[in-house]
């Protein structure tokens, strides 16, 4: 309210005084120059719907949502979370089925329920109706809602009408002549004993948040029932044809719904999508209870079972209701598009050459992205309606230099634009033609940090000379000063700190640059299924896939999006949660940085690499954006977990001790064996102490010298060891792959030595210690020949940060930036390969999205492209585990869990590990739906890639 006050005040006195100035400055010259170079912003003299509202809670500056406080809220209590959680939690608990009741009329006599619409509705649009409304409904047991929104005019949408129906009527409210007190609806939505029946509430609940404030309490999702019902499709207007008979055109669902009077055929629509629900509610409810009655063995199960289906299908509804709205907030306006753009145009598919793709082209679409979302959230536009991405990339491409040159290329960019919406488009927009001058600058080479210019065009529109109108949803913009001034204010310490913090600068953009992905990690084109509804995100590469298999339309083109020809067996809502339907952002989950990130692996691949194939297909729940500093946090307390996983399944973090094959029995060579305790070596410590001595070995203290050797010498059964030896100890316990790249890495001259070594290793068999067949066939299986003897803890450690440091005479723990000092190991050396293939992400394969495996369907690019990646390893599991890292620790303990625990205990394990992964960090920017408790099971269409059986690379692309 105060706020409110405030800004109302500060706009009264701003407008005031500009009539006050504008009156002598008429007159003036300065006028009529300014008035020559700067156009007048449209907005001056058109009026939209929402600049009637006084209640604006969703602004558009990027300062986070205010959710609702109580009035029994304390200021103290007050969190911006959910305002009505636990009356939420307790119909999780209990669900609510006694809404059924007074939906019994319905089948009166057999006969189905009468469905016209033959009544007058009831058109809501003065307060006094309103208020008569929700008295109507405060004494109704359940009623039927539906919203409709208005997207393309505003920055963040808003709703433009609510449909309710309860059983006797129907209602439309004006949501926008009564925006401003639709708080009187509060009530009877957020009342536990009332239930509101939606059709795929998702959005709903979160924009009825948004624009009022208003939260759903007691919800039953007719989509929801589908779900638990696996009914064929769960579209409404499936629902209507089957139970209804009745016929819909769902084009009408992206008219404009700001109309005035609304026309009668979109009236109508409106109202069917309110009207049927609650006898479509009824008859699904029937059939859920029906399910404990209909199916065989059912008098077996207990009171509790009875309701299961319904019960189901009442919490996986208010499960909804906990979402909370959020706006999107980036570091740096428009990078994530920006991102977006570039790395298309990279892969040629941004419909230029990626030749013109070049780093002065790449500035250019950051300025204009930055430019567009700027500029949408002054005059509270969508960015589509501000500049599309095609006419971005053209600006860019073609660079033109005069004004109407830069008009021209925005229109020839934006062919038919008025075919892909409803809507007429301008090309290039009003907001464009206003402002070409912005554009003209942005050519323009030598401008400084987009940060600034940013806040530049802000001062220019909104200032106290600014081009364009105040208003309650840009007013926040003025007040909101550049991000990144902040950190650069509190970074002026004193000279000794500020070296020591430049130091630990350098090294950290360093692996900043070695590591972080070179473009966006998801692409964020949407899927929908055959009925228009959301399924998820992928990236371009899965798009294609579907495609060009004629297994999707193209239905969206900027930025692209289809329409799968086929109903989808899984949807999202199958998971018991949205997490797949949410588009996400290019920034690390924890802190919300934008500008650097790395994927990072919830649960550690030596152990998901054994997990069974059909519990993999979670990765994009498990697989997160990180920055830097948050994915050493993340790392650090998984090392730790891990090794209290070790501590309590028994089972080593590495392999204790190898011996040399060769020196125990006549095998091939090269073959290490692990024997008893006295004999042998942890194939680390033999590869360091190999690597030192190849290294070091002339210049080294004869004392540390013969340590080593006798490290050395152990793997060799004790024998003297040559040069070539060595070198051989260096490949010891290494997967294929790691020895590929080693190999690739030493040269020919390392190859030469490599066979020589085979040669000798066949005429030396200096039979040591006390190994045995027969332990070794016992424990063939478990790794590729090679024996394991479990016994406790190596002091060897892995570190997150040997990726950097290398492996040299010893085992590194050093922390990255502790001592301030760009650790001189950071020119990465051979002891870098290890490491790259234990539990670094697969950062060196840019653009894979890996957020929407819930698709039936599946593009596997993202699988057979990377060399790294998990499945590439399990599918040749045995021969290519490496002895180095963690593969053999995790390969026992999957094993153990599965035969323990079966399936669930793989369930269970990766909530552990999500669980270490929160505890750690705390993430506050987590995908919507993300849960800890992820299930990991699910079913398998015709068309995935995760169908049992399916040979993976024969529908690779
Ligand atoms: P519905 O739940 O079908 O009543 O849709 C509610 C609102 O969501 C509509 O008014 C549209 O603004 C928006 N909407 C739903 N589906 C689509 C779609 N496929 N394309 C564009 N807008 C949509
Ligand atoms: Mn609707
Ligand atoms: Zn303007």
């Amino acid at each position: 309210m105060e706020t409110r006050d405030k800004l109302r005040l500060a706009l009264t006195i701003i407008i005031s005084s500009f009539l006050a100035l504008s009156i002598p400055i008429l007159f003036s010259r300065k006028f009529f120059k300014t008035q020559k170079q700067r156009k007048i912003c449209y907005l001056n003299t058109e009026s939209k719907a929402q600049s009637t509202f006084k209640r604006i809670l969703a602004e558009n500056s990027y300062f986070q949502f205010k959710h609702l406080k109580l009035q029994t809220q304390s200021n103290e209590e007050y969190s911006n979370l959910h305002p009505y959680k636990g009356e939420i939690s307790k119909l999780l608990k209990n669900p609510d089925i006694g809404f059924l009741e007074f939906l019994d009329g319905f089948d009166d006599g057999g006969e189905k329920w009468n469905c016209e619409m033959s009544d007058p509705l009831v058109w809501t649009e003065t307060k006094s109706q309103l208020e008569e409304l929700a008295e109507v409904l405060s004494k109704e047991r359940v009623f039927a809602v539906d919203t409709e929104q208005h997207s393309l005019r505003s920055f963040l949408g808003f709703t433009a009408l609510i449909q309710i129906s309860t059983k006797r009527q129907d209602y439309l409210v004006d949501t926008i002549a009564l925006h401003d007190v639709m708080g009187i609806l509060r009530p009877v939505f957020a009342h536990p004993g009332i239930c509101k029946v939606f059709h795929g509430a998702d959005n709903d609940v979160l924009w009825l948040q948004r624009d009022f404030h208003i939260y759903v309490v007691n919800l039953f999702d007719t989509a929801k029932a589908c779900d638990v019902l696996s009914k064929p499709q769960r579209s409404l207007a499936y629902l209507l044809e089957t139970y209804c008979d009745v016929a819909t055109n769902k084009l009408l669902q992206r008219e404009d719904w700001r109309q005035r009077p609304l026309p009668e055929e979109m009236v109508k629509y409106a109202r069917s999508d309110a009207h049927y629900l609650l006898y479509i509610a009824y008859c699904l409810s029937m059939e859920l209870k029906q399910r404990k009655n209909g199916i065989s063995g059912s008098e077996n199960l207990s009171p509790c079972d009875k309701f299961h289906f319904l019960f189901e299908a009442s919490r996986r509804s208010n499960a909804t209701c906990l979402q909370l709205f959020q706006k999107d907030i980036e570091a740096y306006l428009g990078e994530s598009t920006a991102l977006s753009i570039i790395s298309r145009c990279l892969n040629d598919q941004g419909g230029i050459p990626s030749s013109l793709c070049d780093l002065k082209f790449q500035e250019l679409v950051r300025r204009f992205c930055a430019w567009r979302d700027i500029m949408a959230r002054i005059h509270d536009e969508s960015l589509r309606f501000v500049l599309s991405e095609r006419a971005i990339i053209a600006l860019a491409a073609k660079r033109p230099t005069t004004e109407l040159d830069i008009c021209s290329t925005i229109s020839e960019a934006d062919p038919d634009v008025e075919l892909m919406t409803l809507f007429p488009l301008q090309s290039p927009s009003s907001v464009v033609s206003c402002h070409l001058e912005d554009l003209h600058y942005l050519f323009q080479a030598e401008i400084g940090a987009v940060d600034d210019v940013l806040q530049m065009f802000i001062q220019q529109h909104l200032g106290p000379d600014g081009s364009c109108p105040l208003s309650a949803y840009n007013y926040a913009l003025l007040t909101q000063t550049g991000l990144k001034q902040t950190i650069r204010a509190t970074s002026n310490q004193n000279g000794f700190k500020a070296a020591k913090q430049l130091a630990k600068k350098a090294s950290r953009e360093l692996f900043v640059q070695k590591f972080s992905c070179k473009s966006p990690v998801y692409h964020n084109f949407k899927i929908y299924a055959n009925d228009g509804r959301l399924l998820c995100h992928c990236d371009r590469k899965k798009l294609e896939w579907y495609l060009n298999r004629n297994l999707a339309k193209l239905v969206e083109d900027d930025p692209p999006a289809i329409m799968l020809c086929f109903e989808p067996k899984g949807r999202p809502e199958d998971e018991d949660n949205d997490f797949y339907i949410q588009s996400k952002k290019n920034i690390c989950v924890s802190c919300g940085e934008g500008n650097h990130y790395l994927r990072y692996r919830i649960i550690p691949s030596c152990y998901r690499m054994h997990f069974p194939e059909h519990l993999k297909s979670h990765r994009s729940h498990d697989i997160v954006l990180l920055c830097v500093d948050c994915h050493e946090i993340a790392h650090a307390a998984a090392e730790k977990y891990k090794k209290q996983i070790a501590a309590e399944f028994d089972i080593p973090l590495f392999i204790r001790k190898v011996v040399d094959l060769n020196q125990v029995h006549n095998a091939s060579a090269s073959t290490p064996t692990i024997i008893s305790e006295e004999a042998g070596v942890s194939p680390l410590q033999l590869r360091t102490a190999a690597m030192a001595l190849l290294r070091h070995g002339t210049r080294m203290p004869c004392k540390r010298r013969e340590e080593l050797m006798q490290v050395v010498m152990k793997y060799y059964g004790g024998r003297e060891i040559s040069d070539e030896d060595l070198e051989r100890a260096l490949l010891v316990g290494m997967s294929p792959h790691e020895r590929r790249k080693f190999e690739k890495k030493r040269g020919l001259a390392f190859k030469n030595s490599l066979k020589s070594m085979n040669l000798n290793g066949e005429r030396e068999n200096n039979i040591c210690g006390k190994a045995t067949t027969s332990i070794q066939n016992d424990l063939n299986g478990t790794a590729a020949g090679h024996l394991y003897v479990n016994a406790g803890e190596t002091d060897q450690k892995e570190g997150y940060l040997d990726i950097l440091m290398g492996d040299d005479t010893g085992v590194n723990t050093r922390p990255l930036f502790s001592n301030g000092k760009v650790n001189s190991a950071v020119s990465a050396d051979e002891g870098n390969d290890i490491a790259d293939i234990k539990e670094f992400p697969d950062i060196k394969t840019s653009s894979t999205s890996n957020h929407d495996d819930i698709c039936e369907s599946e593009s596997p690019s993202n699988e057979t492209t990377n060399p790294l990646d998990d499945r590439d390893i399990s599918l040749n599991r045995e021969s290519k585990l490496s002895l180095l890292g963690h593969g053999p620790h995790g390969k026992q303990v999957v094993e153990h869990l599965l035969k323990e625990y079966g399936e669930e205990g793989i369930c269970q394990f990766c909530q552990r590990w999500r669980q270490v992964f929160v505890e750690a960090l705390h993430p506050r920017f987590l995908p919507g739906g993300w849960d800890v408790n992820h299930s990991g099971k699910r079913d398998f269409g015709e068309f995935s890639v995760y169908k049992p059986g399916k040979n993976i690379r024969a529908i690779a692309i």
